[in-house]
C-alpha cells in the first residue's frame, strides 16, 4: 500500500474496512461530533438511566479508569434525546419502510432498514457495537414510532451488522434475530475471532494516528486525530466484553413475516458477498434491504464469491421492486447503483481470471487493470458516484485515497477467491 497524498496510511478506506482483517485504517472521527467526553450518563431520564445501567453493569472488567470513561461517553451518547449526537440519518423510503444511514465514523456502522408493521418494528442489520444498535433503537423511537422491535434481522456475518445485536435483547423486549443457516453456522466459527482481529487492530491504528498527529503541523489535523484516537478507545473498551448473540431463527431459502401492515419476505437467492447473505423483500411496498451484496461502496470480496456473485443478483432483480436501501451508502431510488456494482464484479472477475490465466502476478494484474479501463465504472456515472459516496461516508482529513487504491484491493481479493463457487 503506497503512502498517499497527506502522508500517512489509508489502506482499504474504501471498502468496509477492518472485516475481521487487521489493518491500519485511520480515517475518521467521531462524525458530526466529536465531544465524546462532556455528557454524564445521569443526564436522560428513569427509564434510560436504568438501561444504561444494565447496560453498562459487568461490562467493563479489566478496562482502564480512562477507557471507562470513553465506554461511558459511547453510551451516555446513544441515550442522549440529541440529534447532533445521532449516529445515523433516518429517511423515509416508503409507507412504513425507513432507512438508517449510518453517519461516518472510523469503526464503521453498517445502515439499518426499518419496518414498522402494524404492531411492532422490523430491524435489518446491527453495526459494529452495542452502542450504536442502543443509538439506533433511541432514534426509531424518538423520530419514528415507540413500538418495540420484535425481529432484527442480520443480513449477512460481518462483524459491521452483528456486533450491535446485544443491545436489542438488552431492552427487555421480546426479540428473536434471524438469519440464513448459514450466517447462523458462520457467526458461531468465525464471529469472536474476527472482534478480536477488529479490536487487536486499534493499537497499531493508534500508534499511527499519534505519529501522524505528531508530524503535523495542522491544529485541526491534530484535533482530528485526537478525535479518531479517542473513538478507537471507545470501540475497544466497549468491546471488551463482547456478548455473541447468534440468530434464533434461521433458515435454508426463505423465510416470511406476515403482517396486516405489509409482508417481508426473507430470501437466500445464493452465494454473494458472502455464502449467507440474505435479501429482505416487502412486496407491497416495493422495497428491498440488501445488505452488503449490493451497496453503495465498492465491494468487500475478502469473503465473497466473485464468479457467482453477479448471477445472485440477477435472481434478486426479477422481483419487483424500486427502493434500495443497502447495507452501506445511500438509499437507492432505482436499480442503477445495483446494476453498476454487479457488472463491476462480473468485469473484474473476468479480467483478473484473463490475468490469472495467462500467469500474471497480483501486481501485475493490478497494473493492467485500471480505473480507466473497466467499463463499469466508466458507465452510468459510477465512478463519480463511487468517489461522492466514499468520501461522504468515511471521516478523513485532507484527500482520500484514490479509487485505484481500493480497486486494487478488489483484484487481489478477487484473485485469492476466483474459484470459489
Ligand atoms: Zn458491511
Ligand atoms: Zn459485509
Amino acid at each position: 500500500m503506497k503512502e498517499s497524498v497527506d502522508g500517512h496510511n489509508h489502506n482499504h478506506a474504501h471498502q468496509e474496512a477492518a472485516h475481521g482483517h487487521s489493518h491500519t485504517h485511520d480515517h475518521g472521527h467521531l462524525a458530526h461530533h466529536a465531544h465524546p467526553h462532556a455528557h454524564p450518563v445521569t443526564g436522560g431520564h428513569t427509564s434510560r438511566r436504568d438501561f444504561l445501567r444494565v447496560l453498562m453493569g459487568g461490562a467493563l472488567t479489566g478496562a482502564s479508569i480512562l477507557e471507562l470513561a470513553y465506554h461511558r461517553a459511547a453510551w451516555a451518547r446513544a441515550a442522549a434525546p440529541s440529534a447532533d449526537l445521532d449516529l445515523f440519518d433516518l429517511q423515509k423510503a416508503a409507507d412504513g419502510v425507513y432507512f438508517a444511514h449510518a453517519r461516518p465514523q472510523t469503526v464503521i456502522n453498517c445502515n439499518a432498514a426499518i419496518f414498522v408493521r402494524s404492531k411492532d418494528v422490523v430491524v435489518v442489520d446491527a453495526h459494529s457495537k452495542p452502542s450504536a444498535a442502543a443509538s439506533l433503537i433511541a432514534q426509531i423511537k424518538r423520530q419514528i414510532t415507540t413500538k418495540p422491535v420484535r425481529y432484527v434481522i442480520n443480513t449477512h456475518f460481518h462483524w459491521d451488522h452483528t456486533q450491535g445485536n446485544h443491545a436489542y435483547r438488552q431492552t427487555g423486549e421480546k426479540v428473536d434475530f434471524i438469519a440464513s443457516a448459514t450466517t447462523k453456522q458462520l457467526m458461531t466459527d468465525l464471529a469472536v475471532a474476527r472482534m478480536k482481529a477488529s479490536v487487536d487492530a486499534v493499537p497499531q491504528q493508534i500508534d499511527a494516528l499519534r505519529e501522524r498527529a505528531a508530524r503535523s503541523t495542522s491544529a485541526a489535523e491534530k484535533t482530528f486525530c485526537a478525535g479518531e484516537i479517542r473513538h478507537l478507545q471507545a470501540y475497544q473498551a466497549e468491546l471488551k466484553n463482547y456478548t455473541l448473540e447468534l440468530p434464533t431463527i434461521t433458515f435454508d431459502k426463505s423465510h416470511l413475516l406476515p403482517d396486516a401492515a405489509f409482508d417481508l419476505h426473507l430470501e437466500f437467492h445464493g452465494h454473494a458477498h458472502t455464502a449467507g447473505d440474505v435479501f429482505v423483500f416487502c412486496p407491497q411496498q416495493r422495497a428491498v434491504a440488501t445488505g452488503d451484496a449490493s451497496h453503495g461502496w465498492l465491494p468487500f470480496i475478502a469473503d465473497g464469491f466473485p464468479r457467482v456473485w453477479p448471477g445472485t443478483i440477477d435472481r434478486v432483480a426479477q422481483s419487483d421492486f424500486k427502493h434500495i436501501l443497502p447495507g452501506h451508502g445511500p438509499l437507492q431510488a432505482d436499480r442503477v447503483v445495483m446494476t453498476s456494482q454487479r457488472n463491476y464484479i462480473e468485469e473484474l472477475a473476468g479480467k483478473v481470471a484473463e490475468g490469472k490465466q495467462a500467469g500474471l502476478t497480483v501486481a501485475e494484474i493490478q497494473q493492467r487493470v485500471t480505473v480507466a479501463s473497466l467499463k463499469a465504472l466508466q458507465s452510468n456515472g459510477y465512478e463519480a458516484f463511487l468517489t461522492r459516496t466514499l468520501a461522504a461516508s468515511h471521516p478523513h482529513f485532507g484527500k482520500m485515497p484514490p479509487l485505484q487504491e481500493a480497486v486494487n484491493v478488489n483484484i487481489a481479493e478477487v484473485y485469492q477467491n476466483l474459484d470459489r463457487v
